[in-house]
C-alpha cells in the first residue's frame, strides 16, 4: 500500500498548499482519505479521480471535507460523460446531521456508508472499531475526542497497516488502534505552548510523539500542521516525544506502508 500526501495543513492551507488530504493505493484500488480545502486539485496530480474506489472522511469539519463538493461535481460529470459507471463509495460520520445532509443528498455521485452503521469488532484493549472493506483494503474506525463526532482509521492490506489519527486529543482507543502500526500518520496541531489550547480536541507535536511511542508504531509522520509554525520546531518536539526520529508530511511525498 502506498500513501501520498495531498495536503497537510489546518485550519487553512499554507501558500500553494492544501488542508487534509491523503491518497491510499493498493494495486488498482485508490482511496481518497479526507477531502480538505484544496486537496481535490492535488489528488488529480496523482490519480484519475474517475477511477477512485472510495472516499473516507473522518469528520465534518471543513478542513477535512470541503472538497467533497468538488468531488461530487467531478464524479457526477464523469458518470454523465460515461467515463465512470457508478457512484463513489463515501464513508462518512452521520453527525452532525445538518452537515451530513449536505453530502448525503449528492446521490448522483456518492453511495453513502455511515461509519456508525458499519459492523463492530473488538480490536484488543477493550476497544471496539467499526469495520469496512474496500477492495483488498480493510478499514477500522475508532471514535475520537473532538468537538464533533470524529474517527481515527486503520487501513490494512496484505503487506502492512497504517493508522491515521484524524483530529483528536489523546485517547485510549487511538492508542489501541495504532498499536504496532507500520506507519502512524498523526495530527500535530500545536507546539508545547499550545497544550491548553489543544486539549479540547487536538494533539501537540510532542503529544503525537508520546502517543506513537506508547503505541509502539514503526514510523511516525506528523500532519495537520498550523501554517504559521516552523517545521523544524514541530519535528524536534514530535521526535522528543517519540524518542525517535519523526517525519513531517510533505505535499506530494509518497510512503510505502509495509512490515
Ligand atoms: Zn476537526
Ligand atoms: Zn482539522
Amino acid at each position: 500500500m502506498q500513501l501520498t500526501i495531498l495536503g497537510r495543513n489546518a485550519p487553512y492551507p499554507a501558500p500553494g498548499g492544501a488542508c487534509s488530504g491523503y491518497l491510499i493505493q493498493n494495486g488498482q484500488t485508490s482511496i481518497m482519505l479526507e477531502a480538505g480545502n484544496g486537496s481535490f486539485g492535488k489528488l488529480c496530480k496523482h490519480v484519475d479521480f474517475r477511477r477512485l474506489a472510495a472516499v473516507v472522511i473522518t469528520h465534518l469539519h471543513p478542513d477535512h471535507c470541503m472538497d467533497l463538493h468538488c468531488l461530487r461535481h467531478a464524479i457526477a460529470g464523469a458518470i454523465r460523460d460515461q467515463k465512470r459507471t457508478g457512484p463513489l463509495a463515501l464513508f462518512i460520520p452521520k453527525q452532525p446531521d445538518e452537515k451530513f445532509q449536505q453530502f448525503a443528498k449528492y446521490k448522483d455521485a456518492f453511495i453513502i456508508n455511515a461509519i456508525e452503521d458499519m459492523p463492530q469488532v473488538n480490536i484488543g484493549g477493550g476497544t471496539q472499531a467499526h469495520r469496512a472493506r474496500v477492495g483488498r483494503l480493510q478499514l477500522e474506525f475508532t471514535p475520537n475526542n473532538h468537538p464533533l463526532p470524529a474517527y481515527a482509521v486503520s487501513i490494512e492490506d496484505e503487506k502492512g497497516r497504517m493508522v491515521f489519527s484524524g483530529d483528536t486529543a489523546r485517547t485510549k482507543q487511538l492508542e489501541d488502534l495504532a498499536r504496532g502500526a507500520n506507519l502512524f500518520l498523526c495530527e500535530a496541531s500545536g507546539l508545547d505552548k499550545d497544550v491548553d489550547f489543544v486539549k479540547k480536541g487536538h494533539l501537540t507535536a510532542r503529544q503525537a510523539g508520546e502517543l506513537a511511542k506508547a503505541a509502539g508504531v514503526k514510523k511516525l509522520v506528523i500532519t495537520h500542521l498550523y501554517p504559521e509554525y516552523s517545521i523544524n520546531d514541530l519535528t524536534i518536539q514530535a521526535s522528543e516525544g517519540f524518542q525517535n526520529a519523526a517525519a513531517v508530511a510533505k505535499e506530494d511525498a509518497k510512503y510505502n506502508v509495509s512490515k
